[in-house]
């Protein structure tokens, strides 16, 4: 190859090479200034839904998660009027129920007898599958200090068939709720639960705030 050839590579592989760094700044511009004009940064950070479902974008403008979406609305039931009839386990259009329990450990008393944790009856206050009342064992119990015990769910084995909700509301500090989970939830048109539900407790509800952990509010918290 003449050495005018070899040049004219080397020019032509430089200018490539300048006109793609130009680009990549151009771009990377382009995404600041968005961000800039835009200027709404996400609020979620550290609640729930940073948790389960915030992808860390940084602005809502980018947020791929449609649970954030301004003036969308999402299924949600209100724990102050569940009976806790058993329907969300079984009516819910999805193989294994979008409705869990919710545990708030700021309300819950850490009872070493725990009604939500315990079958009535139970002979033993130990951990023994018979003494519990969870069909499913999503309910983890571990030692603090005597005489006090926390309580977790493993939400990836609960059903939501609410028999601790209803144990806890009876008898303890109803520190155990049902709550449509929106990172399974797929939002149908007309729930199949809330059709059914003979406590009316399902509503629509801003998808800014899908939860209801206490009665009468909405939150985006857990
Ligand atoms: S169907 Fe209604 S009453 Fe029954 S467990 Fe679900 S929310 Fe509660
Ligand atoms: S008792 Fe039912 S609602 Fe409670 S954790 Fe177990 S499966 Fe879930
Ligand atoms: S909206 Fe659909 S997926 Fe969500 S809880 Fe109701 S039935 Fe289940």
């Amino acid at each position: 190859m003449s050495e005018l050839k070899v040049t004219g590579v080397v020019q032509s592989r430089r200018e490539f090479l300048r006109n793609f760094l130009r680009g990549v700044l151009l771009v990377g511009l382009a995404g600041m200034g968005a961000r800039v004009m835009l200027g709404r940064r996400c609020q979620s950070a550290g609640d729930f839904d940073r948790q389960k479902l915030c992808k860390g974008c940084p602005d809502v403008a980018f947020c791929p998660s449609a649970v954030l979406s301004v003036g969308r609305k999402v299924w949600q039931l209100d724990p102050s009027k569940c009976t806790q009839c058993g329907r969300c386990a079984t009516h819910c259009v999805l193989q294994s129920s979008a409705v869990k329990c919710v545990h708030r450990p700021a309300q819950c008393g850490y009872c070493r007898l725990c009604f939500g944790f315990f079958q009535p009856g139970a002979t033993t206050l130990n951990s023994a599958a018979e003494n519990q009342i969870c069909p499913t064992g999503a309910i983890r119990r571990k030692f603090i200090e005597e005489p006090y015990y926390e309580y977790t769910i493993d939400e990836s084995l609960c059903i939501g068939c609410g028999r601790c909700v209803k144990g806890c509301s009876a008898f303890g500090n109803g520190s155990l709720v049902l709550q449509v989970r929106h990172d399974r939830c797929v939002n149908c048109n007309e729930c199949s639960i809330a059709r059914d539900c003979p406590s009316d407790a399902f509503r629509q509800i801003p998808a800014t705030t899908p939860y209801r952990l206490k009665a009468g509010t909405e939150s985006s918290a857990s």
